[in-house]
């Protein structure tokens, strides 16, 4: 049986590089009627937080994973929060170092840091050179009657390490360029080295999918995995599979940093998460040449870690705009007007709640779903429905109030005063007519109108606004910008 896993570090805001982790090991896991095991990466107590733990969580429940262990779920691996099974580790680090799989490392970070340069220097792999590797009795003494404290360091066995990667193939890496690794710090503190295939062996990980970042950690890893197999801590080792990086601007790598990486600006702008897990998932893959837009059971269908392409991918935010747009039309009305509730409130709304008419709401939403990239352009797209007057935007006023204008509003009034307000049809028909009598086509009239009624010179289709905003408003506002 297939089990993934997705185990971020608690540390900052979750970002769109990890939400593809997270979305390919689920359609991974889901396409093979695996297991999903959500794991929490917190054993370095000085970037971990309690705040950033509750909001990956409630990130994941926001993009729609859900997972069959962990967090809040539970299940047979139980804790599944690092920070609760330092037993475990140290448990496991003693027995590497009773097999001989690990030692005690004396030197001094000043002693490591002379040395590397003078590898450096030789022109040698400057990696750890094995020091400490077989102290007799007597050094161990002498460090120890001087004080130091050792970490405990894995000895990585001199031979080349081959794994296929489900992605990339078959890797090769040569021992010179995999030295020994620490695993357990001078106080005590178990690392990421250990701790993460640790985990992955007693959860019975299966398949490890991860980012491209992680690759040089994986021939360490698969050596300790063999060292666990032998002390019977693991079963086997799992298949790896490194997803390509993501490149932002400039072609450089998106980093955590990026303020276009952060989860939290796509929630709040208002993306989907439907439409957002869409395009993160053409980052490195395709569900077919002809086929951008696709749910995500679609998605989980189609999954296949061998489509991943290994070459790094581009993050296109206007790609990914657009695609939401398209997940917007999706959406059944009813769906899209819930959908856009919390951009109808405070603080986003600048209404007063009482200003708010529903039956207005429900008239404009259908022709606002057609128009938007995401849910937030809602608020302005809607707000001279609920304010008692339109936002004042000077650029807009400049635009569209030129000579002659006000003559083509007064005209328009009339026009629109003995218009059949029951259909856009007739309202156009009002404008058109105005414009004619200017020698103005009906975008050049229409321009006035929309910008003295909405306050803005882009916006939802006009007549439709003008009859749901009605005949009494439309006209005094007219006025209003005439006077
Ligand atoms: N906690 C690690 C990270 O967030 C997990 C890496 C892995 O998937 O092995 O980078």
């Amino acid at each position: 049986p297939v089990r993934v896993r997705f185990c971020p570090s608690p540390t900052g805001n979750p970002h769109v590089g990890l939400v593809r982790t997270a979305l390919f090991n689920w359609a991974f896991a889901r396409h093979h009627q695996g297991t999903l095991v959500f794991r929490i990466e917190d054993t370095d107590a000085a970037r971990d937080s309690e705040e950033s733990y509750n909001q990956l969580l409630d990130s994941m429940r926001w993009l729609g994973f859900d997972w069959d262990e962990g967090p809040e779920v539970g299940g047979p691996h139980a804790p599944y929060r690092q920070s609760q099974r330092m037993d475990l580790y140290k448990d496991v680090a003693a027995k590497l170092l009773d097999a001989g799989h690990a030692y005690r490392c004396y030197c001094s970070q000043e002693e490591l840091d002379t040395r590397r340069e003078a590898a450096r220097a030789a022109g040698k792999p400057s990696g750890y050179d094995g020091h400490c590797r077989d102290l007799t009795d007597e050094q161990v003494s002498t460090y120890v009657a001087e004080g130091r404290t050792p970490i405990v360091r894995f000895r990585m066995p001199d031979e080349t390490i081959t794994f296929t990667d489900l992605v990339r193939g078959e890797l090769t890496f040569t021992p010179e360029n995999v030295p020994d690794y620490g695993i357990v710090r001078a106080n005590g503190a178990p690392l990421y080295t250990l701790v993460n295939p640790v985990d992955d062996a007693l959860m019975e990980i299966t398949h490890v999918l991860r980012g491209e970042d992680l690759l040089s950690s994986t021939p360490r890893q698969v050596a300790l995995y063999k060292a666990l197999i032998e002390l019977g801590v693991a079963k086997s080792v799992p298949a790896f599979g490194h997803l390509p990086y993501v490149m932002g601007e400039g072609n450089k790598k998106l980093s955590k940093r990026d303020p276009q990486a952060s989860l939290n600006l796509y929630r709040e702008r208002g993306f989907l998460p439907e439409g957002l897990l869409n395009y993160l998932s053409l980052l490195g893959w395709s569900l077919s040449a002809d086929k951008d837009i696709f749910t995500t059971d679609e998605l989980i269908a189609a999954f296949d870690i061998a489509d991943v392409n290994p070459n790094p991918a581009r993050f296109d935010l206007k790609k990914c705009e657009a695609i939401n747009a398209d997940h917007i039309r999706l959406l059944d009305v009813k769906d899209f007007t819930e959908r856009c509730a919390p951009w109808l409130q405070a603080p986003f709304a600048p209404w007063s709640p009482e200003d708010f008419d529903e039956t207005k709401w429900q008239a404009i939403a259908p022709h606002a779903q057609t128009r938007l990239k995401v849910l937030s352009e809602i608020t302005d797209n809607v707000d001279f429905l609920f304010l008692p007057e339109p936002v004042f935007d000077e650029p807009s006023w400049t635009k569209a109030m030129k000579e002659g204008s006000d003559a083509l509003l007064r005209t328009a009034r009339e026009k629109l005063e003995s218009a059949d307000w029951t259909s856009p049809e007739s309202l156009k028909e009002a404008v058109l007519a105005a414009g004619e009598t200017h020698g103005l086509k009906l975008g050049k009239a229409q321009a006035p109108v929309r910008v003295a009624v909405t306050g803005r010179t882009v916006g939802l289709p006009l007549f439709e606004s003008l009859e749901i905003l009605g005949k009494e408003t439309t006209l005094a506002r007219i006025d209003a910008a005439l006077e």
